[in-house]
């Protein structure tokens, strides 16, 4: 890890998760003199804490493309360090003709985009699974190219490939605000210091609506709160990530699963949650199946953090090096339950370790990866709304595009900011 900071550099990335890290490797590659800033430690929030799944399946589609795109640069990460990365599929399970009905239509505008799902009829079901299932399940979505990566592996490992491609990362270092002269970009002010830069990405996750507020730029974000447990090492004959509905599994690396389920996120209501409440009230009214809205503490937190800063006091980004929330261990024992009650193998699991983070929302869950039109130089690139993991590696090399003015892995036109402008 750097020490020095530097004077200079060409592009300076605020946050040293999947986003930050693989957007700073795609510009070291390219020759591009670039340096990670990051308050606490690399994948010290979200990026280290999530489930490892790396699907197409039951996404949105307008992220498809990074999601087909990300699958390379999963195998070249693999080929490189060993993240755990494995084309195990994924399945979403039904259990109705409706949630079949859904996935036929989900599926119907997938195909075109060249994704290999598929619809498994019941009798089909034995090939996805070695062991029996006690659950009444009538299909399934399947896609055989999607699979699963170690998160307490991947973002450190793509940092060690930025690392050698060039790229600077320095931890402990929050970035207080943007440097502006001109009208435009011309650095960032560290806790340490200035670093002046020709652009700056900010990829700070749970943070880049505080971030941007105090830069004058309006991103509507909100935090969800997530669960996830481990299990103690189980012979379960599970191979592929599965979502049966009330419960979801993959296999880890050291031979236990992942497990939660969906209505394991918590929103709590919060200041932030109240300003934008116009704007995510369609997604809350679309996802309030799976999730719970809480009224505490962190109403009062949110209410006190500062939300205009300088450059010479601590901000904070200083007074919270990690998110690190408690896990809800009711949800996730539940979901556990259900695991065990739909594959009996299960039955010996143990709880082996819990918990929990937070998940940056967009209204429309679709993440933001721009350019700030009102501040030339600032880019976005944030509201990952649950997927980031997966399509990450992607996201990063079509942020790189965007700061390069190269011609963009994908379409960036449904990611960009403006979009959220009111008319
Ligand atoms: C429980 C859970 C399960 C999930 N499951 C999946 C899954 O299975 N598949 C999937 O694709 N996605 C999943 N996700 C989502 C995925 O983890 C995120 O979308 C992705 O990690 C976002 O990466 P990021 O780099 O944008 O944010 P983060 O990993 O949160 O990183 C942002 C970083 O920026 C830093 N930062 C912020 N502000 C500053 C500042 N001012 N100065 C310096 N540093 C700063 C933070 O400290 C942080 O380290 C899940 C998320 C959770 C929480």
């Amino acid at each position: 890890m750097a020490s020095v900071l530097p004077r200079q550099v060409d592009v300076a990335i605020i946050g040293a998760g999947i986003i930050g890290m693989s957007t700073a490797w795609a510009l070291a590659k390219a020759g591009v003199r670039v340096a990670v800033f990051e308050k606490g430690v690399i994948a010290g929030e979200q990026s280290s804490r999530n489930w490892g799944w790396i699907r197409t399946v039951g996404r949105d589609h307008k992220e498809l493309p990074l999601a087909m795109r990300a699958i390379d640069l999963w195998k070249d990460i693999q080929s490189q360090h060993d993240v755990g990365y494995r084309q195990t599929g994924v399945a979403y399970l039904a259990e109705s003709q409706s949630d079949m009905d859904g996935y036929r239509k989900w599926l119907d505008k997938a195909e075109p985009l060249g994704v290999p799902a598929q619809l498994l009829a019941r009798d089909q079901l034995p090939d996805l699974f070695k062991s029996r299932s006690e659950r009444n399940w009538i299909g399934a979505l399947h896609c055989p190219v999607d699979g699963v990566a170690e998160p307490e592996r991947a973002t450190h490992a793509i940092a060690k490939l930025a690392i050698a491609a060039g790229a600077q990362v320095f931890e402990q270092t929050a970035v207080r605000c943007l440097d502006q002269s001109g009208g435009r970009t011309s650095g960032i002010v560290t806790e340490r210091g200035r670093v002046a830069a020709d652009a700056v990405v900010l990829a700070g996750g749970a943070w880049s609506r505080l971030f941007c507020g105090n830069t004058g730029v309006s991103f509507p974000q909100l935090k969800v709160h997530a669960s996830v447990l481990r299990t103690t090492p189980v012979d379960a004959g599970l191979d592929l990530a599965i979502n049966g509905k009330d419960f979801t599994c993959r296999k880890r690396a050291d031979g236990g699963y992942s497990v939660s389920q969906l209505g394991a996120s918590v929103a709590d209501l919060t200041p932030d949650s109240i300003r934008l409440c116009r704007q995510f009230f369609p997604a809350w009214l679309s996802e309030k199946k799976y999730l719970k809205l809480r009224v505490g503490r962190r109403f009062l937190d949110e209410l006190m953090m500062p939300t205009r800063f300088g450059a010479q006091g601590p901000t904070p980004f200083e007074a919270y090096r990690t998110l690190d929330p408690a896990p809800g261990m009711k949800s996730i024992g539940v979901a556990l339950d259900k695991l065990k009650q739909a594959f009996p193998e299960f039955q010996s699991a143990q709880v082996a370790h819990a918990w929990a983070g937070f998940i940056d929302v967009t209204p429309d869950a679709i993440p933001v990866i721009s350019g700030v039109e009102s501040v030339p130089g600032f880019y976005l690139a944030s509201g990952f709304s649950g997927h980031g993991f997966g399509i990450g590696p992607a996201a990063g090399a079509l942020m790189a595009d965007l700061v390069q003015g190269n011609t963009p892995l994908v379409d960036p036109h449904a990611f960009r900011l403006s979009k959220y402008e009111r008319p």
